[in-house]
Protein backbone atom coordinates (compact mmCIF):
# COMPACT_ATOMS: atom_id res chain seq x y z
CA UNK A 1 0.00 0.00 0.00
CA UNK A 2 2.57 1.96 0.78
CA UNK A 3 5.30 2.53 -1.71
CA UNK A 4 8.78 3.96 -1.83
CA UNK A 5 9.21 7.06 -3.02
CA UNK A 6 12.25 9.08 -4.74
CA UNK A 7 13.34 12.50 -3.58
CA UNK A 8 11.84 14.07 -6.97
CA UNK A 9 8.59 12.55 -5.98
CA UNK A 10 8.86 14.27 -2.38
CA UNK A 11 9.95 17.49 -4.35
CA UNK A 12 7.00 17.47 -6.70
CA UNK A 13 4.61 17.12 -3.71
CA UNK A 14 6.32 20.01 -1.76
CA UNK A 15 5.25 22.30 -4.65
CA UNK A 16 1.69 21.54 -4.33
CA UNK A 17 1.42 21.11 -0.62
CA UNK A 18 -1.47 23.18 0.82
CA UNK A 19 -1.32 23.21 4.66
CA UNK A 20 -4.62 22.54 6.77
CA UNK A 21 -5.22 25.63 9.31
CA UNK A 22 -8.84 25.57 10.23
CA UNK A 23 -10.46 24.79 12.84
CA UNK A 24 -13.29 21.97 12.93
CA UNK A 25 -15.93 22.20 15.17
CA UNK A 26 -19.19 20.40 15.03
CA UNK A 27 -18.62 19.43 11.74
CA UNK A 28 -17.48 22.45 10.02
CA UNK A 29 -13.71 22.73 8.20
CA UNK A 30 -12.53 26.16 9.05
CA UNK A 31 -14.91 27.19 11.93
CA UNK A 32 -14.57 31.07 13.10
CA UNK A 33 -12.34 30.97 16.43
CA UNK A 34 -11.47 34.28 17.68
CA UNK A 35 -7.69 33.91 18.96
CA UNK A 36 -4.59 35.43 17.55
CA UNK A 37 -3.26 33.42 14.84
CA UNK A 38 -0.43 31.31 15.44
CA UNK A 39 2.34 32.45 13.65
CA UNK A 40 4.66 29.00 12.74
CA UNK A 41 8.52 28.36 10.94
CA UNK A 42 9.46 25.05 9.23
CA UNK A 43 12.32 23.98 11.54
CA UNK A 44 13.83 22.16 7.69
CA UNK A 45 14.81 26.36 6.58
CA UNK A 46 13.35 28.57 8.49
CA UNK A 47 10.51 29.42 6.26
CA UNK A 48 7.43 31.02 7.10
CA UNK A 49 4.43 28.68 7.01
CA UNK A 50 0.56 29.65 6.72
CA UNK A 51 -0.79 31.05 9.97
CA UNK A 52 -2.94 29.32 12.22
CA UNK A 53 -6.12 30.85 13.44
CA UNK A 54 -6.13 29.93 17.25
CA UNK A 55 -8.94 28.53 19.59
CA UNK A 56 -9.76 30.44 22.40
CA UNK A 57 -11.43 29.80 26.16
CA UNK A 58 -14.82 30.45 24.33
CA UNK A 59 -14.24 28.70 21.31
CA UNK A 60 -13.26 25.40 23.95
CA UNK A 61 -16.89 26.05 25.62
CA UNK A 62 -18.25 25.81 22.09
CA UNK A 63 -16.76 22.88 21.12
CA UNK A 64 -17.12 21.02 24.49
CA UNK A 65 -20.56 21.63 24.08
CA UNK A 66 -21.01 20.40 20.96
CA UNK A 67 -19.63 17.43 21.34
CA UNK A 68 -21.55 16.44 24.68
CA UNK A 69 -24.54 17.14 22.60
CA UNK A 70 -23.21 14.69 20.11
CA UNK A 71 -22.37 12.59 22.86
CA UNK A 72 -26.37 12.73 24.65
CA UNK A 73 -27.63 12.41 21.17
CA UNK A 74 -26.45 8.80 20.60
CA UNK A 75 -25.27 9.34 16.94
CA UNK A 76 -21.86 7.72 17.49
CA UNK A 77 -22.41 6.68 21.23
CA UNK A 78 -25.25 4.76 20.32
CA UNK A 79 -24.23 3.03 17.00
CA UNK A 80 -23.31 -0.58 17.66
CA UNK A 81 -19.78 -1.17 17.88
CA UNK A 82 -19.61 -2.87 14.34
CA UNK A 83 -20.46 0.34 12.88
CA UNK A 84 -18.17 2.73 14.76
CA UNK A 85 -15.32 -0.11 14.33
CA UNK A 86 -16.20 -0.03 10.66
CA UNK A 87 -15.62 3.93 10.40
CA UNK A 88 -12.17 3.98 12.16
CA UNK A 89 -10.85 1.37 9.61
CA UNK A 90 -12.92 3.86 6.88
CA UNK A 91 -9.97 6.70 8.36
CA UNK A 92 -7.31 4.31 8.17
CA UNK A 93 -8.11 3.82 4.69
CA UNK A 94 -8.18 7.81 3.72
CA UNK A 95 -5.17 8.12 5.53
CA UNK A 96 -3.36 6.30 3.41
CA UNK A 97 -4.75 7.55 0.80
CA UNK A 98 -3.45 10.25 1.71
CA UNK A 99 -0.35 9.46 2.92
CA UNK A 100 2.06 11.43 0.81
CA UNK A 101 0.22 14.65 1.67
CA UNK A 102 -0.03 13.93 5.31
CA UNK A 103 3.65 12.95 5.62
CA UNK A 104 4.69 15.85 3.87
CA UNK A 105 3.24 18.19 6.47
CA UNK A 106 4.40 16.61 9.16
CA UNK A 107 8.13 16.76 7.67
CA UNK A 108 7.38 20.75 6.98
CA UNK A 109 5.71 21.37 10.24
CA UNK A 110 8.09 19.50 12.58
CA UNK A 111 11.48 18.26 10.66
CA UNK A 112 11.41 14.75 10.38
CA UNK A 113 12.68 13.20 7.37
CA UNK A 114 9.35 12.90 4.97
CA UNK A 115 10.05 9.46 4.12
CA UNK A 116 10.25 8.39 7.56
CA UNK A 117 7.10 10.30 8.20
CA UNK A 118 5.55 8.28 5.43
CA UNK A 119 6.90 4.41 6.54
CA UNK A 120 6.54 5.24 10.29
CA UNK A 121 3.84 7.28 11.19
CA UNK A 122 1.66 6.56 8.77
CA UNK A 123 1.80 3.27 8.94
CA UNK A 124 1.23 3.85 12.86
CA UNK A 125 -2.06 6.00 12.89
CA UNK A 126 -3.53 3.09 10.64
CA UNK A 127 -2.86 0.21 12.09
CA UNK A 128 -3.98 1.65 15.48
CA UNK A 129 -7.34 2.49 13.36
CA UNK A 130 -7.56 -0.58 12.32
CA UNK A 131 -6.55 -2.55 15.41
CA UNK A 132 -9.25 -0.94 17.55
CA UNK A 133 -12.01 -1.05 14.91
CA UNK A 134 -11.42 -4.46 14.51
CA UNK A 135 -11.72 -4.70 18.50
CA UNK A 136 -14.92 -2.76 18.54
CA UNK A 137 -17.27 -5.83 18.32
CA UNK A 138 -15.00 -8.30 20.46
CA UNK A 139 -15.02 -6.54 23.78
CA UNK A 140 -16.97 -8.30 26.87
CA UNK A 141 -19.16 -7.08 29.27
CA UNK A 142 -19.22 -9.11 32.53
CA UNK A 143 -22.53 -11.40 34.50
CA UNK A 144 -21.02 -12.57 37.33
CA UNK A 145 -22.78 -15.53 38.90
CA UNK A 146 -25.50 -14.14 41.75
CA UNK A 147 -27.28 -16.99 42.01
CA UNK A 148 -31.60 -17.93 41.09
CA UNK A 149 -32.98 -14.82 42.17
CA UNK A 150 -31.19 -11.76 40.57
CA UNK A 151 -29.32 -10.58 37.34
CA UNK A 152 -26.23 -8.63 38.16
CA UNK A 153 -24.19 -6.68 34.99
CA UNK A 154 -20.98 -4.97 35.42
CA UNK A 155 -20.31 -2.99 31.81
CA UNK A 156 -18.37 -0.63 30.35
CA UNK A 157 -20.08 2.49 29.13
CA UNK A 158 -18.50 5.49 27.48
CA UNK A 159 -17.21 8.39 29.63
CA UNK A 160 -18.55 10.75 27.95
CA UNK A 161 -15.92 13.81 26.22
CA UNK A 162 -12.64 13.22 26.30
CA UNK A 163 -9.93 16.06 25.95
CA UNK A 164 -6.78 15.23 23.97
CA UNK A 165 -3.63 17.23 24.38
CA UNK A 166 -0.78 15.59 22.02
CA UNK A 167 2.50 16.58 21.36
CA UNK A 168 4.35 17.36 17.96
CA UNK A 169 7.27 14.45 17.88
CA UNK A 170 5.13 11.77 16.98
CA UNK A 171 1.73 13.94 15.61
CA UNK A 172 -0.27 11.32 14.16
CA UNK A 173 1.15 8.32 16.00
CA UNK A 174 0.56 10.27 19.54
CA UNK A 175 -3.31 11.00 18.52
CA UNK A 176 -3.76 7.71 16.72
CA UNK A 177 -3.32 5.92 20.35
CA UNK A 178 -5.45 8.28 22.03
CA UNK A 179 -8.49 8.91 19.54
CA UNK A 180 -8.57 5.42 18.75
CA UNK A 181 -9.54 3.70 21.98
CA UNK A 182 -11.57 7.13 22.90
CA UNK A 183 -13.62 6.68 19.53
CA UNK A 184 -14.33 3.23 19.76
CA UNK A 185 -15.74 3.46 23.12
CA UNK A 186 -18.14 5.76 21.92
CA UNK A 187 -17.07 9.04 23.36
CA UNK A 188 -16.62 11.99 21.97
CA UNK A 189 -13.33 13.65 21.73
CA UNK A 190 -11.83 17.64 21.66
CA UNK A 191 -8.47 17.27 20.04
CA UNK A 192 -5.83 19.84 20.96
CA UNK A 193 -2.59 19.25 18.88
CA UNK A 194 0.82 20.85 19.48
CA UNK A 195 1.03 24.48 17.91
CA UNK A 196 3.92 23.14 15.80
CA UNK A 197 2.06 20.41 13.95
CA UNK A 198 -1.65 21.58 14.10
CA UNK A 199 -1.98 21.47 10.12
CA UNK A 200 -1.25 17.35 10.35
CA UNK A 201 -3.68 16.98 13.19
CA UNK A 202 -6.44 19.35 11.38
CA UNK A 203 -5.83 17.39 7.82
CA UNK A 204 -6.68 14.15 10.23
CA UNK A 205 -9.98 15.91 11.37
CA UNK A 206 -10.73 16.60 7.89
CA UNK A 207 -10.45 12.77 6.96
CA UNK A 208 -12.05 11.66 10.02
CA UNK A 209 -15.54 14.09 8.33
CA UNK A 210 -14.94 11.95 4.97
CA UNK A 211 -14.72 8.97 6.76
CA UNK A 212 -18.43 9.50 8.30
CA UNK A 213 -17.45 10.38 12.00
CA UNK A 214 -19.99 12.59 12.56
CA UNK A 215 -20.16 16.20 13.35
CA UNK A 216 -19.10 16.86 17.14
CA UNK A 217 -17.68 13.29 17.53
CA UNK A 218 -14.29 14.77 16.87
CA UNK A 219 -13.63 17.91 17.27
CA UNK A 220 -9.90 19.71 16.32
CA UNK A 221 -9.50 22.71 17.84
CA UNK A 222 -5.68 24.45 17.22
CA UNK A 223 -4.60 26.68 19.65
CA UNK A 224 -2.26 27.81 22.80
CA UNK A 225 -1.37 25.32 25.58
CA UNK A 226 -1.85 27.62 28.38
CA UNK A 227 -4.91 28.93 27.34
CA UNK A 228 -6.99 25.71 25.52
CA UNK A 229 -4.85 23.75 26.77
CA UNK A 230 -5.39 24.74 30.09
CA UNK A 231 -9.17 26.09 29.57
CA UNK A 232 -10.01 22.13 28.47
CA UNK A 233 -8.17 20.95 31.90
CA UNK A 234 -10.17 23.17 34.00
CA UNK A 235 -13.27 22.40 31.74
CA UNK A 236 -16.21 21.33 34.22
CA UNK A 237 -17.99 18.93 31.34
CA UNK A 238 -14.62 17.19 30.36
CA UNK A 239 -14.54 13.77 31.62
CA UNK A 240 -11.41 12.58 30.68
CA UNK A 241 -7.85 14.16 29.95
CA UNK A 242 -5.51 12.68 27.97
CA UNK A 243 -2.37 14.05 27.30
CA UNK A 244 1.03 13.07 25.97
CA UNK A 245 4.00 15.24 26.62
CA UNK A 246 6.07 16.85 29.42
CA UNK A 247 6.49 16.28 32.94
CA UNK A 248 5.54 19.78 33.60
CA UNK A 249 2.79 20.11 31.37
CA UNK A 250 1.10 16.96 32.58
CA UNK A 251 1.93 18.05 36.46
CA UNK A 252 -0.04 21.24 35.76
CA UNK A 253 -3.17 19.57 33.83
CA UNK A 254 -3.55 16.85 37.22
CA UNK A 255 -3.36 20.48 39.22
CA UNK A 256 -6.10 22.03 36.84
CA UNK A 257 -8.42 18.39 37.19
CA UNK A 258 -7.87 18.53 40.48
CA UNK A 259 -8.84 22.31 41.27
CA UNK A 260 -12.01 22.14 38.75
CA UNK A 261 -14.25 18.51 38.36
CA UNK A 262 -11.26 16.11 39.94
CA UNK A 263 -11.60 14.70 36.13
CA UNK A 264 -9.13 11.90 35.69
CA UNK A 265 -5.97 12.70 33.63
CA UNK A 266 -4.07 10.40 31.91
CA UNK A 267 -0.20 11.62 31.79
CA UNK A 268 1.81 10.12 29.18
CA UNK A 269 5.22 11.77 30.37
CA UNK A 270 9.10 11.97 29.06
CA UNK A 271 11.87 9.24 29.96
CA UNK A 272 15.70 9.33 30.46
CA UNK A 273 15.65 5.46 29.15
CA UNK A 274 19.04 3.10 30.28
CA UNK A 275 20.50 0.63 27.57
CA UNK A 276 22.49 -2.14 29.63
CA UNK A 277 24.51 -3.90 27.58
CA UNK A 278 26.34 -7.00 29.86
CA UNK A 279 29.92 -8.76 29.35
CA UNK A 280 28.03 -11.64 26.98
CA UNK A 281 26.29 -9.20 24.12
CA UNK A 282 26.07 -9.46 21.00
CA UNK A 283 28.70 -6.16 21.18
CA UNK A 284 28.11 -4.96 17.74
CA UNK A 285 24.64 -5.28 17.47
CA UNK A 286 24.22 -3.71 21.04
CA UNK A 287 26.11 -0.76 19.89
CA UNK A 288 24.42 -0.29 16.41
CA UNK A 289 20.97 -0.28 17.45
CA UNK A 290 21.72 1.86 20.74
CA UNK A 291 22.76 4.56 18.69
CA UNK A 292 20.03 4.27 16.11
CA UNK A 293 17.36 3.99 19.05
CA UNK A 294 19.33 7.19 20.60
CA UNK A 295 19.36 9.18 17.18
CA UNK A 296 15.61 8.04 15.48
CA UNK A 297 13.78 10.68 15.05
CA UNK A 298 16.61 13.26 15.98
CA UNK A 299 16.65 12.02 19.44
CA UNK A 300 13.07 13.85 19.90
CA UNK A 301 11.58 10.39 21.05
CA UNK A 302 9.97 9.96 24.96
CA UNK A 303 11.53 6.58 24.91
CA UNK A 304 15.17 7.16 22.82
CA UNK A 305 17.81 5.48 24.27
CA UNK A 306 19.77 8.28 26.66
CA UNK A 307 22.08 6.22 28.55
CA UNK A 308 24.61 3.62 27.59
CA UNK A 309 25.47 1.45 30.67
CA UNK A 310 28.27 -0.61 29.31
CA UNK A 311 30.20 -3.67 30.81
CA UNK A 312 34.05 -2.52 30.37
CA UNK A 313 34.96 -5.68 28.79
CA UNK A 314 32.66 -5.10 25.70
CA UNK A 315 32.70 -1.17 25.98
CA UNK A 316 35.15 -0.38 23.22
CA UNK A 317 33.63 -2.79 21.24
CA UNK A 318 29.89 -1.33 21.53
CA UNK A 319 31.16 2.37 21.38
CA UNK A 320 32.97 2.02 18.34
CA UNK A 321 29.53 0.54 16.76
CA UNK A 322 27.42 3.33 18.64
CA UNK A 323 29.83 5.72 16.63
CA UNK A 324 29.62 4.12 13.48
CA UNK A 325 25.60 4.75 13.13
CA UNK A 326 25.78 8.23 14.20
CA UNK A 327 27.88 8.82 11.23
CA UNK A 328 25.32 7.08 9.41
CA UNK A 329 22.80 8.95 10.62
CA UNK A 330 24.04 12.85 10.06
CA UNK A 331 21.52 15.40 9.50
CA UNK A 332 20.16 15.79 5.99
CA UNK A 333 17.37 17.82 4.33
CA UNK A 334 14.08 16.46 5.26
CA UNK A 335 13.03 16.20 2.04
CA UNK A 336 15.97 13.86 0.16
CA UNK A 337 14.38 10.51 0.13
CA UNK A 338 17.68 8.81 1.70
CA UNK A 339 17.55 10.88 4.82
CA UNK A 340 17.79 9.48 7.76
CA UNK A 341 17.88 12.09 10.17
CA UNK A 342 16.02 15.51 9.85
CA UNK A 343 15.70 18.72 11.50
CA UNK A 344 15.23 19.69 15.02
CA UNK A 345 11.87 21.09 16.38
CA UNK A 346 13.20 24.87 16.27
CA UNK A 347 16.36 26.71 16.60
CA UNK A 348 15.52 27.72 20.23
CA UNK A 349 15.46 23.74 20.92
CA UNK A 350 18.74 22.92 19.28
CA UNK A 351 20.67 25.97 21.28
CA UNK A 352 19.11 24.06 24.45
CA UNK A 353 20.02 20.94 23.46
CA UNK A 354 24.16 22.34 22.34
CA UNK A 355 24.16 24.42 25.59
CA UNK A 356 23.66 20.84 27.63
CA UNK A 357 26.04 19.34 25.68
CA UNK A 358 28.78 22.55 26.46
CA UNK A 359 27.61 22.29 30.19
CA UNK A 360 28.75 18.59 29.98
CA UNK A 361 31.99 19.30 28.35
CA UNK A 362 33.06 22.19 30.46
CA UNK A 363 32.40 19.74 32.63
CA UNK A 364 34.52 17.03 31.99
CA UNK A 365 32.70 15.31 29.25
CA UNK A 366 34.53 13.73 26.56
CA UNK A 367 32.63 14.28 23.11
CA UNK A 368 32.97 10.88 20.75
CA UNK A 369 30.49 12.19 17.96
CA UNK A 370 28.82 15.09 16.65
CA UNK A 371 28.31 17.74 19.20
CA UNK A 372 28.27 20.74 16.79
CA UNK A 373 25.16 22.75 15.22
CA UNK A 374 25.36 21.68 10.96
CA UNK A 375 22.99 23.54 8.47
CA UNK A 376 22.44 20.80 5.83
CA UNK A 377 19.71 22.63 4.67
CA UNK A 378 20.17 26.88 5.44
CA UNK A 379 18.28 28.27 7.82
CA UNK A 380 17.13 25.23 9.73
CA UNK A 381 17.49 23.69 13.05
CA UNK A 382 20.27 20.85 12.50
CA UNK A 383 22.48 19.00 15.07
CA UNK A 384 24.82 16.22 14.66
CA UNK A 385 23.44 13.33 16.54
CA UNK A 386 26.31 13.43 20.00
CA UNK A 387 27.99 10.48 22.07
CA UNK A 388 29.17 11.71 24.93
CA UNK A 389 31.50 9.90 27.86
CA UNK A 390 32.39 10.98 31.63
CA UNK A 391 29.39 12.96 31.46
CA UNK A 392 29.21 13.94 35.68
CA UNK A 393 26.14 13.62 37.68
CA UNK A 394 24.95 16.74 38.42
CA UNK A 395 24.90 18.06 34.58
CA UNK A 396 21.74 18.64 32.52
CA UNK A 397 22.27 15.78 30.15
CA UNK A 398 23.22 13.01 33.37
CA UNK A 399 20.57 14.12 35.56
CA UNK A 400 17.78 15.21 33.06
CA UNK A 401 15.59 14.69 29.48
CA UNK A 402 17.55 16.65 27.05
CA UNK A 403 14.57 16.36 23.81
CA UNK A 404 17.62 15.64 21.61
CA UNK A 405 19.90 13.69 19.50
CA UNK A 406 22.55 13.09 22.43
CA UNK A 407 23.45 9.66 24.15
CA UNK A 408 25.64 9.15 27.49
CA UNK A 409 27.92 6.39 27.74
CA UNK A 410 29.14 4.94 31.58
CA UNK A 411 31.44 2.19 31.41
CA UNK A 412 30.80 0.28 34.73
CA UNK A 413 31.86 -3.10 36.19
CA UNK A 414 29.27 -5.44 37.06
CA UNK A 415 26.05 -5.70 36.84
CA UNK A 416 24.53 -4.99 39.93
CA UNK A 417 26.33 -1.57 38.83
CA UNK A 418 24.57 -1.53 35.71
CA UNK A 419 20.96 -2.04 37.28
CA UNK A 420 21.76 0.24 39.97
CA UNK A 421 22.90 3.26 37.57
CA UNK A 422 19.90 2.18 35.27
CA UNK A 423 17.01 2.51 38.32
CA UNK A 424 18.75 5.57 38.94
CA UNK A 425 16.55 8.10 37.57
CA UNK A 426 12.95 9.60 38.40
CA UNK A 427 11.64 8.54 35.10
CA UNK A 428 10.58 5.27 34.01
CA UNK A 429 9.62 5.11 30.76
CA UNK A 430 11.61 2.17 28.98
CA UNK A 431 15.05 0.23 29.36
CA UNK A 432 16.49 -1.95 26.76
CA UNK A 433 18.88 -4.83 28.39
CA UNK A 434 21.84 -6.84 26.41
CA UNK A 435 22.39 -10.46 27.06
CA UNK A 436 23.23 -13.95 25.79
CA UNK A 437 21.87 -15.38 29.07
CA UNK A 438 18.72 -15.98 29.55
CA UNK A 439 18.33 -16.22 33.15
CA UNK A 440 20.33 -13.05 33.36
CA UNK A 441 17.44 -11.66 30.85
CA UNK A 442 14.48 -12.60 32.53
CA UNK A 443 15.93 -12.11 36.05
CA UNK A 444 17.06 -8.05 34.96
CA UNK A 445 14.41 -7.30 32.65
CA UNK A 446 12.46 -7.82 35.77
CA UNK A 447 15.02 -5.77 37.60
CA UNK A 448 14.50 -2.96 35.67
CA UNK A 449 12.46 -0.22 37.12
CA UNK A 450 10.56 0.91 33.44
CA UNK A 451 7.23 0.29 31.69
CA UNK A 452 9.07 -1.11 28.51
CA UNK A 453 11.78 -3.41 29.01
CA UNK A 454 13.30 -4.53 25.76
CA UNK A 455 15.83 -7.41 25.06
CA UNK A 456 18.20 -7.98 22.29
CA UNK A 457 16.14 -5.24 20.31
CA UNK A 458 14.71 -1.51 20.68
CA UNK A 459 11.05 0.13 19.86
CA UNK A 460 9.84 -3.57 19.13
CA UNK A 461 5.69 -4.01 19.64
CA UNK A 462 2.61 -4.32 18.38
CA UNK A 463 -0.56 -2.88 19.06
CA UNK A 464 -1.60 -5.35 21.61
CA UNK A 465 0.97 -4.21 24.14
CA UNK A 466 0.62 -0.93 26.40
CA UNK A 467 3.26 1.11 26.50
CA UNK A 468 3.33 3.87 29.35
CA UNK A 469 6.08 4.57 32.00
CA UNK A 470 6.08 4.83 35.60
CA UNK A 471 7.30 7.11 38.23
CA UNK A 472 8.21 10.78 36.21
CA UNK A 473 6.94 9.39 33.17
CA UNK A 474 3.27 9.07 33.99
CA UNK A 475 0.97 6.14 34.11
CA UNK A 476 -2.12 5.37 32.35
CA UNK A 477 -0.37 3.52 29.05
CA UNK A 478 -1.83 3.93 25.27
CA UNK A 479 -2.26 0.83 23.37
CA UNK A 480 -3.90 -2.68 23.80
CA UNK A 481 -6.85 -3.50 24.97
CA UNK A 482 -6.40 -1.78 28.25
CA UNK A 483 -6.43 1.80 27.08
CA UNK A 484 -10.01 1.42 26.24
CA UNK A 485 -10.78 1.39 30.02
CA UNK A 486 -9.27 4.50 30.38
CA UNK A 487 -12.06 6.11 28.64
CA UNK A 488 -14.88 4.05 29.89
CA UNK A 489 -16.60 4.12 33.19
CA UNK A 490 -17.93 0.76 35.22
CA UNK A 491 -21.46 0.11 35.79
CA UNK A 492 -22.94 -2.09 38.33
CA UNK A 493 -26.30 -2.92 37.52
CA UNK A 494 -28.39 -5.59 40.21
CA UNK A 495 -31.64 -6.84 38.56
CA UNK A 496 -33.98 -8.51 41.10
CA UNK A 497 -36.18 -11.04 39.91
P1 LIG B 1 4.76 19.85 26.04
O1 LIG B 1 5.41 21.17 26.02
O2 LIG B 1 4.32 19.28 27.33
O3 LIG B 1 3.52 19.96 25.04
C1 LIG B 1 2.61 18.91 24.86
C2 LIG B 1 1.24 19.48 24.63
O4 LIG B 1 0.79 20.17 25.78
C3 LIG B 1 1.18 20.48 23.48
O5 LIG B 1 -0.03 20.30 22.78
C4 LIG B 1 1.21 21.80 24.21
O6 LIG B 1 0.66 22.86 23.49
C5 LIG B 1 0.36 21.47 25.41
N1 LIG B 1 0.53 22.41 26.54
C6 LIG B 1 1.56 23.24 26.80
N2 LIG B 1 1.33 23.95 27.92
C7 LIG B 1 0.12 23.56 28.38
C8 LIG B 1 -0.68 23.92 29.51
N3 LIG B 1 -0.28 24.84 30.39
N4 LIG B 1 -1.86 23.31 29.68
C9 LIG B 1 -2.29 22.37 28.81
N5 LIG B 1 -1.59 22.00 27.72
C10 LIG B 1 -0.40 22.58 27.51
O7 LIG B 1 5.67 18.72 25.41
P2 LIG B 1 6.47 18.78 24.04
O8 LIG B 1 7.68 19.58 24.26
O9 LIG B 1 5.57 19.14 22.94
O10 LIG B 1 6.82 17.21 23.84
C11 LIG B 1 7.99 16.65 24.34
C12 LIG B 1 7.72 15.90 25.63
O11 LIG B 1 6.73 14.89 25.44
C13 LIG B 1 8.94 15.16 26.11
O12 LIG B 1 9.06 15.27 27.51
C14 LIG B 1 8.65 13.73 25.70
O13 LIG B 1 9.37 12.79 26.41
C15 LIG B 1 7.20 13.64 25.92
N6 LIG B 1 6.61 12.52 25.16
C16 LIG B 1 6.13 11.43 25.84
C17 LIG B 1 5.60 10.35 25.16
C18 LIG B 1 5.05 9.13 25.88
O14 LIG B 1 4.34 8.35 25.28
N7 LIG B 1 5.33 8.93 27.15
C19 LIG B 1 5.55 10.37 23.76
C20 LIG B 1 6.04 11.50 23.10
C21 LIG B 1 6.56 12.57 23.82
P3 LIG B 1 1.64 23.94 22.72
O15 LIG B 1 2.04 23.31 21.48
O16 LIG B 1 0.75 25.11 22.53
O17 LIG B 1 2.79 24.25 23.65
MG1 LIG C 1 5.44 23.25 24.45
Amino acid sequence: MLSPLSSADWAAEARTLVLSTGAIIDGVVGAPVSGAPLERVSPRDGSALPAVPAATEADVDTAVAGARAAFRSGVWSGLAPRERGTTLIRLAELIERDARRLALTISVEMGKPAQDAHDVEIRAIATTLRWYGELADKLDDQAPQVGPDAVALVTREPAGVVAAITPWNFPLTMTGWKIAPALVAGNSVVLKPAEATSSVVLALGELALEAGIPAGVLQVLPGQGQVIGQALGRHADVDVLAFTGSGRVGRLLQGYAAESNGKRVWPELGGHSASVVLADADADKAGATVGWAAFYNQGEMCSAARRLIVHRDVAEQVIAAAVRTAGEMAPADPFDAGSRFGALISIAARDQIAAAVDEAVAAGATVLAGGRTVEPVAGGAYYEPTILTNVPAGTTLFDTEVFGPVLTVTVVDSDEEAIALANNSVYGLAASLWTRDLSAAHRLSRALDAGTVWVNCYEEGTLSMPFGGRRDSGFGADKSAHAVEKYTDLKSTWIAL
